[in-house]
């Protein structure tokens, strides 16, 4: 398997893992680009967010309602994060397995007026 996030799921490449269960991990961005930068990934190889089926949905809510635990852990859930999920050219994705990224820590700026 050539997918970078599905070796770190397997431990095949290190990361530095902040929450892991049976379902999801979340570890820290390799290049942050802010002070707290985490990722949040299913286990499963899902290639992005256009291969969400229905059976994806509780899996889907678990990841939101942890990244919400997640952001407790780091002391930004007063100051407030942002959740971003990539998909495809234009946004400029660049690993296909889908994440979360969860910013944070910092005024990020507005990305939409
Ligand atoms: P994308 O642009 O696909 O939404 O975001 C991919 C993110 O994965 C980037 O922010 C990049 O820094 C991060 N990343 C890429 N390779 C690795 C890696 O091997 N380890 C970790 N921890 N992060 C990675
Ligand atoms: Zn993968």
């Amino acid at each position: 398997m050539e997918c970078v996030f599905c070796k770190i799921v397997n431990k095949e490449i290190p990361a530095k893992i902040v929450y892991e269960d049976e379902l999801i991990m979340a570890f820290h961005d390799i290049r942050p680009q802010a002070k707290i930068h985490i990722l949040i990934i299913p286990k499963e190889h899902i290639p992005n967010n256009l291969y969400f089926e229905g059976r994806h949905k509780a899996l889907i809510g678990h990841i939101i309602l942890k990244a919400n635990e997640i952001a407790k852990m780091f002391e930004i859930d007063k100051t407030g994060f942002r959740l971003i999920v990539n998909t495809g050219p234009d946004s400029g994705q660049e690993v296909f397995h889908v994440h979360w990224h969860l910013l944070g820590g910092e005024p990020l700026g507005k990305l939409i007026c």
